[in-house]
């Protein structure tokens, strides 16, 4: 079933370590098939030179397990949310990369200080709520999909494809798993490029917003001419 996305995840999250973006078997990547309501997800807690495609798990909008001999990522709750709400995402990540998950422990919104951020995301790349101690007691990772949900309130999650989780870690989107990778390498570097200008200057404002007008459109807008 599904062998096709069953390979496409597993290059993703391998995808995840060749980026620097997970070490272990922290993190996780899924895609979705919208026709048939299904997620595609690695396993829990596998080593990620172990893992093959026949070890994905293909799971339900449900959390119902339609296929596969291990037992899903346990952020699969999470996935659920995130694709239940955002209906023109085809592709998740989560990963604990260590610039992102700086600003996340944090709690701050990476702010807007240059182009390289808004070729990517157009505006900042938010930081959710922390969750409260029922929140984490019960439903735990279904309850961090629904706090992610709730601070893209206005926000297309494809314009600005990185949230950042309160004292846990980052979560990108894409139109697929590969996009998804893409987009958590380059939330990963935008952390780092900002983490290093407040560095330098801690009074550093948020850069022109005609800037992020003219960077992020070029390459996403309505009449876009970055590129080929
Ligand atoms: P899984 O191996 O269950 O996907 O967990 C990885 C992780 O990073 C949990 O936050």
């Amino acid at each position: 079933m599904l062998e096709k996305l069953k390979e496409e995840v597993l290059r993703a999250n391998l995808g995840l370590v060749e980026h620097g973006l997970v070490i272990f078997t922290w993190g996780n990547a899924s895609a979705i098939d919208r026709e048939k309501g299904l997620i595609v997800i690695k396993p829990s807690g596998v080593a990620y030179g172990e893992m093959k495609a026949g070890d994905m798990v293909v799971v339900g909008l449900d959390g119902k397990v339609a296929e596969g001999k291990l037992k899903p990522s346990s952020d699969t709750p999470t996935h659920i949310e995130l694709y239940k709400a955002f209906k023109n995402i085809g592709g998740i990540t989560h990963t604990h990369s260590t610039y992102a998950t700086a600003w996340a422990q944090t709690g701050r919104d990476i702010p807007f200080y240059g182009t390289t951020h808004a070729d990517y995301f157009y505006g900042p790349i938010p930081c959710a709520r922390p969750l409260t101690r029922g929140e984490v007691e019960r439903d735990y990772e279904k309850n961090t999909g629904m706090v992610i949900v709730g601070r893209f309130e206005g926000i297309d999650p494809l314009s600005v494809p990185a949230v950042l989780v309160k004292s846990h870690g980052a979560f990108s989107f894409g139109k697929d798993a590969f996009d998804a990778v893409h987009n958590a390498a380059v939330c990963e570097q935008v952390a780092k490029m900002a983490a290093l200008t407040e560095r330098i200057e801690p009074e550093t404002k948020p850069a022109d917003e005609y800037l992020m007008d003219k960077h992020y459109l070029r390459k996403h807008g309505k009449n876009a001419y970055y590129g080929q």
